[in-house]
């Protein structure tokens, strides 16, 4: 079984089409959250994943739109989660309140959460990965960091997919994975899109500018 993963799309519908139209046949598709904040399209974001069923858990930026609690944020991310506010429609609303914490996919042989499976905020970056965060499920899927990264342990695979719509690894180009769960193998992957038209899309939307320009340089 051949498993698509996605994580942190953030509203980014270039990269997310992008994401889609490269990746290799899948059986499933996982999204370990951040569907929206940051980039100009969160709703449409939304659509996507509802329309092809995502098994989805919820991010940082998902919760703050629902709760209502971007003060918290800094600038940029307050900006991005008051522009989905206002995006969002009530079934893209009720859609992302409904996202649990952690989900189990492919008959619990994979588990999903957004930042560490004690604390969906706690950022897990490459040097914390440890076969010691797997449970019983034979693949973990977090995101958060928006750094790609994945781990084989003789008791499963821990990975990152890194971020769909807002890469922070140095590489501007959108990320994701895919797992095969038979051969207990995962395959990270990149893809280019076109950055500028989503750079224009920020600006004329009034977010701000350094959403656009840290696109360009994966930060
Ligand atoms: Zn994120």
């Amino acid at each position: 079984m051949q498993v698509g993963l996605i994580s942190d799309v953030h509203g980014n519908r270039i990269a997310l089409e992008a994401v889609l139209a490269d990746m290799p046949p899948v059986d499933a598709l996982l999204c370990a959250g951040d569907v929206v904040g940051y980039n100009p399209w969160p709703a449409e974001c939304v659509g996507e994943l509802r329309a092809r069923e995502v098994p989805t858990v919820m991010g940082n930026h998902d919760r703050a739109v629902v709760e209502d609690t971007a003060f918290r944020f800094n600038r940029m991310a307050k900006a991005g989660v008051e522009h989905a506010r206002r995006a969002l429609g009530a079934e893209a609303l009720d859609w992302l309140e409904s996202l649990p914490v952690e989900r189990r996919a492919c008959d619990g042989r994979v588990r999903i959460v957004h930042g560490h499976p004690d604390d969906p905020d706690r950022y897990t970056y490459p040097e914390d990965f440890s076969p010691r965060l797997l449970d019983d499920e034979d693949v973990l899927v977090l995101g958060h960091t928006h750094v790609q990264h994945a781990e084989r342990y003789a008791e499963g695979i821990v990975v990152n997919p890194g971020s769909v719509g807002q890469p922070r690894d140095g590489d501007p180009r959108a990320a994701y994975a895919v797992v095969d769960l038979e051969a207990r193998t995962v395959e990270t992957r990149r893809v280019a899109y076109d950055v500028e038209t989503v750079q224009e899309a920020v600006r004329e939307a009034g977010l701000p500018d350094r959403i656009a320009t840290r696109l360009a340089r994966g930060e």
